[in-house]
């Protein structure tokens, strides 16, 4: 299965938790209300597991969470 590297910028996040609730297997918020990925990486995915995590990023309203392939 592909492998998915999954970051959040703590800079740009501002807690809405759009992530949290869309993907809550894979976002927790910190105790200053910032996403951070919650499983170890890179994230195995198999194809709808690579959609959630790519509209999570997609309706993160700050852009503040990037996907990319692990190499
Ligand atoms: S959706 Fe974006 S802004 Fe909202 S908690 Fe997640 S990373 Fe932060």
């Amino acid at each position: 299965m592909p492998k998915l590297t999954v970051a959040v910028d703590p800079t740009l996040c501002i807690g809405a938790a759009a992530c949290v609730d869309a993907a809550p297997q894979y976002f927790q918020l910190d105790e200053d209300n910032i996403a951070f990925v919650s499983v170890p990486q890179p994230i195995e995915v198999n194809e709808e597991q690579r959609r959630l995590l790519m509209d999570a990023a997609e309706n993160c309203p700050t852009s503040a969470i990037q996907v990319s392939d692990a190499v």
